[in-house]
């Protein structure tokens, strides 16, 4: 028979697909690394599972623990997961933008959910980060995995997605391009691809415009999962050679073409690495070899990036292309 013994097996090993219809008069191959196809959905599986084993074998996790995190979700949904298998219960703060729907598929695999204001700094009282610090010291037994700064994040995909492209590709990758939340995929990614290729594969991160990364201040945009108004330790600053800016608009663009032309039904910050990945393939000649990470599926944002009237409510579409008109309530 063939089987895995639990769905958390199925971790990693995401394949890659070709852009066909995005790429028009591009000369370069672009590749997308499809991380929906993970089991809980997204590339935060990997890591999920990398931090905990590492906790549990450092004594900070122990049997009967509780998991307390501030997450956009698909951190959440690993470690759901992970810790549906292991035994562990799982306590997760969000800010108030993400989604319904993926706060919902964190209570659907058993998790409670805490629900913090976006609109506050990050040292606020409110704030999730502060939040979630505050369960911690409340909740006997509970572990912080801290994505922002677990070097277990970016590790997981120096020993993993890092292998996997370079292998997927036979080596012959010229650019990894990668949203940046935590900083942890392209860090980790980053290093290995330049350590493998003795510096000769360019890394590209692309990050929503007015977050720090591309010299923002952090002000608000609606693409979530990535960006930054602080640094995190998380993020390794020597490894990109070059960070792409992309607008609101221009990622949800691409997001809905990706769907629609490529038939991936993904995420808004994939939209931005793919819209980074096709202004960097633009220029490149024909045996460039492009691998853009699209981190998420699109099921957690039909409500936004896939509605008309949302689209419109933010002028990403005419309004009269949606019956929607300014003033409308939605
Ligand atoms: N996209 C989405 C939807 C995410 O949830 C994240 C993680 N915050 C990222 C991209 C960025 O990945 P990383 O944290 O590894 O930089």
């Amino acid at each position: 028979m063939e089987y895995v013994e639990h769905v958390v097996d199925l971790v990693g090993n995401t394949p890659l697909v070709k852009l066909n219809s995005l790429t028009s008069g591009i000369k370069a191959t672009v590749l997308a690394k499809v991380e929906y196809l993970n089991p809980g959905g997204s590339v935060k599986d990997r890591i999920a599972l990398r931090m905990v084993e590492a906790a549990e074998r450092s004594g900070e996790l122990q049997p009967g623990g509780t998991i307390v995190e501030p997450t956009s979700g698909n951190t959440g949904v690993g470690l759901a997961l992970v810790a549906q298998r292991k035994g562990y219960k799982c306590v997760f703060v969000c800010p108030d933008k993400v989604s319904e729907d993926k706060r919902n598929v964190l209570k659907a695999y058993g998790a409670e959910v805490v629900v913090c204001p976006t609109a506050v700094a990050p040292e606020h009282p409110d704030s999730y980060y502060n939040v979630s610090d505050r369960l911690v010291r409340e909740i006997p037994g509970a572990w912080k995995p801290n994505q922002y700064a677990n070097p277990e994040n970016p590790a997981s995909h120096y020993h993993q997605t890092g292998p996997e492209i370079w292998r997927q590709t036979e080596g012959r990758i010229t650019h990894f391009v990668a949203g940046v939340g935590t900083g942890g995929t392209i860090s980790g990614t980053g290093r290995y691809l330049k350590e493998v290729s003795n510096g000769a594969v360019q890394i590209i991160g692309a990050d929503p415009e007015g977050s720090v990364y591309s010299g923002g201040t952090g002000r608000p945009y609606l693409v979530e999962g990535v960006g930054e108004d602080f640094w995190p330790e998380t993020y390794d600053k020597t490894i990109c050679d070059q960070i792409v800016e992309v607008s609101d608009a221009d990622s949800f663009d691409i997001t809905r073409r990706l769907a629609r032309e490529e038939g991936l039904l993904v995420g808004g910050s994939c939209g931005m690495a793919a819209a980074a990945a096709l202004r960097v393939a633009k220029d490149l000649p024909e045996d460039a070899v492009v691998v853009v990470l699209l981190p998420d599926g699109g099921r957690g944002y039909l409500s936004k990036v896939f509605n008309d009237r949302w689209m419109a409510s933010y002028g990403f579409l005419p309004p009269d292309s949606t019956g929607a008109t300014v003033g409308d309530v939605l």
